[in-house]
């Protein structure tokens, strides 16, 4: 389903009176649109050209800080532009804000006019032009999970973010009846996505009380991720407009299942045939797709930064609620991180279960595609499937356990050194260091609680 504005058809709505403002937005390392509100009359004029934010955009953390030890940015190059380059085949509606029309960009660098390459989504852009020279499109889908709680972000906060009131009060797993007590915020999500242009294919309750799924159409990866980052902005935007607020932390509550964000994958060759599907098989996977899930297999700690990117999105690997502990394979098991779904048939994909809700789309997609790809170019042979309940597995391969492990087999990862870049993983990797220096600097209330009198 593609976009539905073209700057003739924009213009036609603007003289009808049906749209006056266009975000103009870019995606930052956090996976946030960050961007300006034009006026429709300005953006028709000029804006659609290229317009221009500071360069700290790619180099501050999720408070906004100006982070020290970024070649891209700092203080001692005086903080300069990047171009903001509208992605015109993203222009689109906006029907859950009034009058308003969004469009996304690609950041460039402001002499060279290339595109900025630790830019997420120039990252995933790079890998997916990789596949396509390799002969293979590469299509994904993520699964939105996140938490529905029944106030506003502003009430919560003036509480200190304590007492938070999921919509439902049990474990809504399927529930047609509680989600039909939800639908209010969650219809109008759906229909609002629609409308927008973004294939939505459904949405369900998941396996904690107040927590939903949002599923929407496999596409190609640059697609998937922009629909991805325009899922979680409208639903945060309308559930606020509705009064309640959503999370899409990997784990917001220590006695309750994480968000995931599953990633469904699947290469087709350039002329449209599923490349994963061979009908001799006995699970029906090609030798593309053993060698594609051995790379990721193989790779699988040293991606996962960028599937885990918080210090909080380790604490999702729980046994026993759904995610995975181990980076291993298996068919139709919810317990691997790697779960071969649709097996005998031409839909036969993997679905990778490690990332959290709180991951950045694009850097999540162009990881497992550059894992992948070194698999069918290395044509690495596939490990034996495990089979049965791997949180019981022992001896096989597990999921780092934190991203201070997770960062330094980032650090060390020749594989993404070669598929992004020194200066991208170096960035990266920076990126995790202050994440790491930050949650240990803090002191929360899990020491206040614990040591204050007993200390
Ligand atoms: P599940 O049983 O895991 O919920 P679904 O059939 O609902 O599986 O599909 C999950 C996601 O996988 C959807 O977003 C769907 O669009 C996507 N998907 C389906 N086929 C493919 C494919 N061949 N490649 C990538 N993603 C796919």
């Amino acid at each position: 389903m593609p976009a539905n504005l073209t700057l003739e058809t924009l213009s036609a709505a603007v003289d009808a009176g049906e749209i006056d403002t266009v975000l103009v937005a870019a995606v930052d390392m956090q996976g946030r649109l960050m961007g300006k509100r034009f006026h429709a009359a300005f953006f028709l004029d000029s804006g659609y050209r290229e317009t221009h934010c500071c360069n700290y955009l790619l180099a501050v953390d999720m408070e906004m800080n100006t982070v020290p030890g970024y070649k891209s940015a700092g203080w001692e190059k005086g903080y300069g532009d990047y171009v903001m380059k509208p992605d015109l085949a993203t222009l689109r509606r906006i029907p859950w804000l009034p009058g308003t029309a969004l469009v996304l960009c690609d950041l460039l660098d402001h002499d060279t006019h290339e595109e900025v390459a630790v830019s997420p989504r120039a990252i995933l852009k790079h890998q997916v032009a990789r596949a396509r020279a390799m002969g293979f499109d590469a299509m994904m889908a993520t699964e939105l999970e996140f938490y529905l709680f029944e106030n506003s972000y502003e009430s919560y906060r003036d509480k200190g973010h304590g007492g938070l009131v999921p919509v439902s009060g049990y474990n809504e797993d399927y529930h047609i009846f509680q989600t039909s007590k939800e639908e209010e915020v969650m219809r109008t999500i759906r229909n609002a996505l629609y409308a927008a242009g973004i294939p939505v294919e459904n949405s369900k309750g998941e396996a904690e009380a107040g927590q939903e799924e949002i599923n929407y159409r496999y596409s190609d990866s640059v697609d998937t991720a922009d629909n991805h980052t325009l899922i979680k902005q409208a639903t945060k935007e309308i559930a606020w407009a509705k009064g309640k607020s959503v999370t899409f932390m990997a784990k917001y509550d220590t006695r309750r299942a994480g968000s995931a964000a599953h990633v469904h994958q699947s290469l087709w060759t350039t002329d449209g045939k599923p490349a994963f599907y061979d009908h001799d098989d006995a699970n029906g996977m090609s030798a593309v797709m053993k060698q594609f899930l051995a790379g990721q297999l193989a790779h699988a700690e040293e991606i996962t930064v960028f599937l885990a990117p918080y210090v909080n999105s380790y604490k999702r690997f729980t046994v026993g609620l759904f995610a995975p502990t181990k980076a291993v394979w298996s068919t139709d098991n919810r317990t691997a991180g790697f779960r071969v779904c649709g097996a005998h048939t031409k839909a036969v994909r993997v679905e990778c279960r490690i990332p959290g809700a709180d991951v950045n789309p694009y850097l999540t997609c162009a990881a497992l595609l550059a894992a992948g790809l070194a698999g069918i170019e290395g044509k690495l042979d596939l490990e034996a499937e495990m089979k049965g309940d791997m949180y019981a597995a022992q001896n096989v391969r597990e999921i780092p356990k934190n991203l201070r492990d997770a960062a330094a087999r980032l650090n060390g990862s020749s594989m993404l050194r070669a598929a992004f870049g020194d200066d991208v993983v170096d960035h990266y990797h920076r990126n995790a260091e202050w994440e790491i220096a930050e949650t240990d600097r803090v002191v929360t209330d899990f020491e206040l609680q614990r040591l204050l009198e007993r200390a």
